[in-house]
């Protein structure tokens, strides 16, 4: 990560949502619990957890369509929850979206180039008029389609070139972070190869940082700088991809490993797959503590009294796990 200040800085965040509970009352479902995170500019963050974790929630934050419940947001420095006018649409360019499913995110009645052209109808003054026809083109042809596109519908697109088409209404606006939920995760796998490489060469051709969300560790093991570890509205590891896939701290971030070997290998000793018992505990009546010790193997008494703090490794100052006994550097199979 880069050592100056980062992009996002992120501190602290919860937030929860009030949820029925019975047919006459109701109750609170935390979906974030003092969340932190940083995302340097230019840097890849790879945000990964089970459904449910919060993935989804962090992101509506970061986008400002939920205001969180506590904590802080630092968008270079700015709160954007205290930001109004004009100033708030210039922080809206700034962070944008690419959804997760092509098919359902692009409007069936407007074409490729209406479709990229869209943003520009709410932040009119970045893009002249007379020059946004030549503009669409140029987006049309960062990511690896055709001028001739821009008249032709989604209906008529692959997925992929439809998950091209929301790239590129993204980059319309000249953002500085994308947040990519599942960005590729509808797609066929040789498609998937080529979204992540454009978004890979976008990168380092426009220095655009991006949060990316996924379930899929071999895909975040491909495209992050660093990855965050969530659990049940929690993160319990951050760090640089090749220190958390290498040697995972957090014992859920070892179980989630010891599923798929060859991303680990330095787990490939390990003789048996961790299997983790039980059910992924509702966010409702979440277990004291540490929230994974109902499924942990390695809990005691302490795990349930006293919630763990994110603390750096031995010779790892950017790894961090939130545990209170975390898994030393493994050199041969996973601790237990
Ligand atoms: Fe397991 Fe305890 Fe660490 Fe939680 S704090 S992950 S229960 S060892």
């Amino acid at each position: 990560m880069p050592e100056s200040a980062p992009l996002l800085d992120v501190s602290g965040l919860s937030k929860s949502f009030r949820v029925p509970r019975s047919a006459s009352g109701s109750t609170r479902l935390q979906a974030l619990d003092g969340v932190n995170l940083r995302l340097g500019r230019g840097e890849t963050l790879g945000l990964v957890g089970e459904s449910g974790c919060g993935k989804s929630t962090l992101a509506r934050v970061l986008l400002m369509l939920e205001r969180p419940d506590s904590g802080t947001v630092r968008f270079d420095g700015v709160d954007p929850f205290s930001l109004r006018g004009k100033e708030l649409l210039a922080w809206r360019r700034r962070v944008q979206m690419v959804f997760q499913d092509p098919f359902a995110s692009l409007n069936p009645r407007l074409n490729a180039a209406d479709l990229i052209g869209e943003p520009w109808r709410t932040h009119r003054d970045l893009v002249p008029p007379k020059r946004r026809e030549q503009r669409v083109r140029e987006l049309l042809d960062m990511v690896g389609l055709r001028p001739g596109d821009a008249r032709r519908y989604p209906q008529e697109f692959s997925g992929g070139q439809r998950q091209r088409i929301g790239i590129a209404r993204a980059l319309a606006l000249d953002p500085a972070v994308i947040i990519c939920d599942e960005p590729v995760s509808a797609l066929d796998l040789s498609v998937q190869a080529q979204v992540l490489n454009l978004l890979t060469d976008l990168q380092a051709e426009l220095g655009v940082a991006y949060v990316f969300i996924s379930h899929d560790l071999s895909v975040v093991r491909h495209v992050a700088d660093r990855v965050s570890v969530m659990y049940l509205g929690r993160v319990v590891e951050t760090g640089p991809t090749e220190e958390v896939f290498g040697s995972p701290r957090h014992p859920y971030t070892a179980a989630l490993l010891s599923a798929a070997p060859t991303l680990a290998p330095a787990l490939a000793g390990s003789r048996e797959r961790i299997v983790l018992s039980g059910e992924v505990p509702s966010p409702v009546d979440p277990p004291s503590g540490c929230r994974f010790r109902t499924r942990c193997w390695r809990a005691e008494d302490v795990c349930a009294q006293v919630v763990p703090v994110d603390e750096a490794g031995a010779g790892q100052p950017s790894h961090t796990a939130a545990c209170h006994l975390p898994l030393e550097v493994v050199t041969a199979g996973i601790a237990r």
